[in-house]
């Protein structure tokens, strides 16, 4: 999952980013709206995490720019004032959820995992194809019953394959929403990360190749 976080205290960011990327996200940050703009316009992100207060704008602006634009990702404010009236306006804007700071860490990943499931997920929430079973809020998975220790982007990326299943997924979009902006390695990454994922998952087939495109889990889907 690829997370924007736009927040211009440089500490807090670091704490969170470092934070979010160990739990598998994609994190990208910016301190200012500008540079949160600019990220939003040329990313797709499944998330993102807004500070109120911003050097050159706040949080709500970014909000109505992102709703106006049509973009349905899930928006969580962040918060130091905690007055209804900064509430009314985010939720007015179109923000899903909100933190007020100082926050605990584990609050705001259990936050993020509520706005990242999907509502057909609130009574089932461990995904699962074929033999393979995840389940996001404990970061276990199982493979045929056998618990399979997986690094933080191998879960990421098993992760946004199961929350796809039966369609098929692109290297390009596997990049763009598993690794962040700073990933400047190897262009054939998806696929050795893939080919770790069948050997640790010793599920060969559960991840198949579509040739020429990128990847699929679970039956195809028939549109
Ligand atoms: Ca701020």
């Amino acid at each position: 999952m690829r997370l924007l976080l736009v927040e211009d205290d440089v500490s807090l960011a670091t704490v969170v980013e470092r934070g979010l990327q160990e739990d598998g996200y994609a994190v990208d940050v910016a301190g200012t709206m500008l540079d949160a703009l600019h990220d939003l316009d040329s990313n797709e992100y499944d998330v993102a995490v807004l500070d109120l207060g911003l050097p050159d704008g706040d949080g709500v602006q970014i909000c109505r720019w992102i709703r106006e634009r049509g973009q349905h990702l899930p928006v969580l404010m962040l918060t130091a004032r905690d007055g209804l009236s900064d509430k009314v306006d985010g939720l007015d804007a179109g923000a899903d959820d909100y933190l007020t700071k100082p926050f605990d860490y584990p609050e705001l990943t259990a936050r993020l995992r509520a706005l990242l499931r999907r509502p057909s997920d609130v009574h089932q929430p461990t995904l699962e194809v074929e033999s393979i079973r995840l389940d996001p809020a404990t970061r276990v998975v199982r493979s045929a019953g056998v618990t399979v220790p997986l690094t933080a982007r191998e879960f990421s990326l098993l992760e946004y394959l199961m929350r796809h299943g039966g369609l098929v997924v692109s290297r390009e979009t596997l990049l763009e929403h598993v690794w962040d902006a700073n990933y400047d390695g190897l262009s054939n990454v998806v696929d050795v990360h893939i080919a770790n994922l069948r050997r640790k998952l010793s599920a060969e087939d559960v991840i198949e190749t579509i040739r020429g495109v990128g990847y699929r889990m679970g039956a195809e889907v028939v549109a």
